[in-house]
């Protein structure tokens, strides 16, 4: 498999998003990393950003709520570049309506090498990391051979 480099830049375009049982850990997460959260470009699903804005005091870019599309708005956004990090606190314990979302979310994540973080003490470790505060290039698959890959013809 070839690699091509996708360059992330010093400001981050970072998306953030959690289930009802685990708004209160990452509105916690959020305010205890306010500063370096701050000079990123943060996204997130309708009912988080509502409630990170009025906990952070700046502005986040509100998407569509979680089970009315905001998962597959972010998801989409990966696809464009134009979401290279995702803190993602989904609730193991609970059934959501919108299961498939989230697993197509992850898996959206998973083939753009994105860094994700499903829990707060990956997030910890993230939001610390030396990388975090420099520019960065994500190796993500070269899919051309994918795109390029020979379909079976229909018989005329
Ligand atoms: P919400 O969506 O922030 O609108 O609650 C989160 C989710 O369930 O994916």
């Amino acid at each position: 498999m070839n690699y091509r480099k996708v360059a992330m830049e010093h400001d981050k375009k970072i998306a953030l998003v959690a289930h009802d049982n685990k708004k209160k850990d990452l509105l916690e997460w959020a305010k205890f990393n306010r500063d370096l959260l701050a000079h990123h470009k943060v996204y997130a699903t309708g009912t988080t950003g509502e409630l990170l804005e009025k906990e952070l005091g700046f502005k986040i870019n509100k998407l569509q709520s979680g089970p009315l599309g905001g998962d597959q708005q972010i998801g989409a956004k990966i696809t464009e570049n134009k979401i290279d990090f995702l803190i993602f606190f989904w609730d193991p314990l609970e059934p959501v309506p919108h299961d498939p979302d989230v697993k197509a979310l992850l898996r959206m994540a998973m083939v753009w090498n994105i860094p994700t973080a499903c829990n707060r003490s990956s997030a910890d470790f993230m939001i610390s990391s030396p990388l975090m505060d420099g520019e960065y290039d994500r190796l993500v698959p070269d899919y051309e051979s994918y795109r390029t890959r020979k379909i079976p013809q229909v018989n005329s």
